[in-house]
C-alpha cells in the first residue's frame, strides 16, 4: 500500500476523464486519471457516433483511441485497472482517493467524471445485439432507424419522451410497458398518445432479443396478466428503465438531484469545496460526449484557478448555488 500526491486526481476515463486530464496536463498540474477498466467509458459501448462535430462517422473505440493519445500527449498520466473504492475529505480539507489495491491518492482537489449505467433489462440478447439494435440513446441511434418500426420500453417520462422523439425517424414504434398504466407526466403522456405512430403495449415484458446475421430482428415478448407469449417484430429496442450515476465512491454528503446525479455550479464544483463534477454523473439537462467534454473542460480550468488561489493564501473559490430557471 503506497500513497501518492497529486494536485488533481480525475476518476474515471472516459470521454469527460480524458479531457480533463488533456486540460490539466496542459496546465502542468500534477494530475493522474484512474480509471477501473480500460479508457473509453461509454465509447467502448457505442458502435459508431455521427453527432460529434467535425466527426460525421467515427467508430466508438476509435474515438476513444484518439481521446487517449491526444490527453496523453499533453501530459495526462491514465491508471487503467484501477477502480475508485472511495473518494473521502480528509481533516487537512484534501481528499483521500482510495483504490482497490489498497493504495491511496492525496489531492487538494478531485474531478469525478465515473458516468453512469443504463439499467440493463437482463434478458437474452441483449449484450449479443448492443449497437445492433440495442440502445439506450435516442438522440445517439435514432437516426439509425429512419424508416424503421422499433420498439422502446420503459413506462417512465424518459421512455415516453423518448419514444415520441424517435418518431422523427422510424415509421412506427411500440412502447413496450409493463404496466397498465404510465408514471410519466401527464404532459409528456399527452404527447405520446396523440402521436399515430406511436402503439403502447401494455402489460407486456420482455423476456428475449432475437436476431440474425448479427442484427436484431424481433422481441420475444410476454403479457403479465395473460401469460401470452408473442413475437414483435422490430429492428431496434431502446432501453429506457432507468440510470444510475455512478456516485457509490463519494463519502460524505454531495448535494444531488432525486436521481442521484451530482448537482454542481456553473464552474462544475460541486456541493463540496475542491470536490468538482462532469459529465454523465453531473445533473444536466442531456448526456453526450460534446456535453462531457465541455464539462471537463470547465472543470479542469477551475481546478486550476482553485489551486492558484490555494497558493496565493487567497479563498478558495467556493461553490456557487445553481441558477435554476424561473417557472414559466
Ligand atoms: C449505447 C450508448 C450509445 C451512445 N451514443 C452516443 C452518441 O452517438 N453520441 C454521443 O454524443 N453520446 C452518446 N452516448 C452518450 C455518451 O457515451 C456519454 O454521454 C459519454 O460517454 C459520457 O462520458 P463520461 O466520461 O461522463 O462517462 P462515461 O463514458 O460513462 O465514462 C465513465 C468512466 O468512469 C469509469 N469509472 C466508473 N466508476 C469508476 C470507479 N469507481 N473507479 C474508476 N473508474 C470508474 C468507467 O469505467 C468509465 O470509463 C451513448 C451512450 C450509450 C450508453
Amino acid at each position: 500500500m503506497a500513497t501518492h500526491e497529486y494536485e488533481v486526481v480525475i476518476v474515471g476515463a472516459g470521454p469527460a476523464g480524458m479531457c480533463a486530464g488533456l486540460y490539466t496536463g496542459r496546465s502542468m498540474l500534477r494530475s493522474v486519471v484512474l480509471e477501473r477498466g480500460f479508457p473509453g467509458g461509454e465509447l467502448l459501448n457505442t458502435e459508431v457516433i455521427e453527432d460529434y462535430i467535425g466527426f460525421e462517422h467515427v467508430l466508438g473505440h476509435e474515438l476513444a483511441t484518439k481521446f487517449q493519445a491526444h490527453a496523453e500527449k499533453f501530459g495526462a498520466e491514465i491508471r487503467t485497472s484501477t477502480p475508485v473504492e472511495y473518494v473521502e475529505k480528509r481533516a487537512d480539507g484534501r481528499f483521500d482517493t482510495k483504490v482497490e489495491n489498497g493504495d491511496v491518492y492525496v489531492s487538494p482537489t478531485v474531478i469525478v467524471t465515473a458516468g453512469g449505467t443504463p439499467i440493463k433489462l437482463e434478458v437474452p440478447g441483449e449484450i449479443e445485439y448492443a449497437g445492433k439494435g440495442v440502445s439506450y440513446c435516442a438522440i445517439c441511434d435514432g437516426a439509425f432507424y429512419r424508416g424503421h418500426t422499433i420498439m422502446v420500453v420503459g413506462g417512465g417520462d424518459a421512455a415516453c419522451e423518448e419514444a415520441d422523439f424517435l418518431t422523427r425517424y422510424a415509421e412506427k414504434v411500440y412502447l413496450v410497458h409493463r404496466r397498465d398504466s404510465f408514471r410519466a407526466s401527464k404532459i409528456v403522456q399527452q404527447r405520446l398518445f396523440a402521436n399515430p405512430r406511436i402503439e403502447v403495449v401494455y402489460d407486456t415484458v420482455v423476456e428475449e432479443i432475437v436476431g440474425k446475421d448479427g442484427l436484431m430482428t424481433h422481441a420475444r415478448i410476454r403479457n403479465v396478466k395473460s401469460g401470452a407469449a408473442s413475437d414483435l417484430v422490430a429492428t431496434g429496442i431502446f432501453i429506457f428503465v432507468g440510470f444510475k450515476p455512478n456516485t457509490g465512491i463519494i463519502r460524505g454528503h454531495v448535494e444531488h438531484d432525486a436521481a442521484g446525479y451530482l448537482i454542481t455550479d456553473s464552474s462544475m464544483q460541486t456541493s463540496v469545496p475542491g470536490l468538482f463534477a462532469a459529465g454523465d454523473v453531473r445533473a444536466q439537462l442531456t448526456r453526450q460526449v460534446t456535453t462531457a467534454v465541455g464539462d471537463a473542460t470547465t472543470a479542469a480550468i477551475a481546478v486550476e484557478k482553485y489551486l492558484t488561489a490555494r497558493k496565493n493564501g487567497a479563498p478558495a473559490p467556493r461553490p456557487q448555488p445553481m441558477l435554476v430557471p424561473a417557472a414559466g
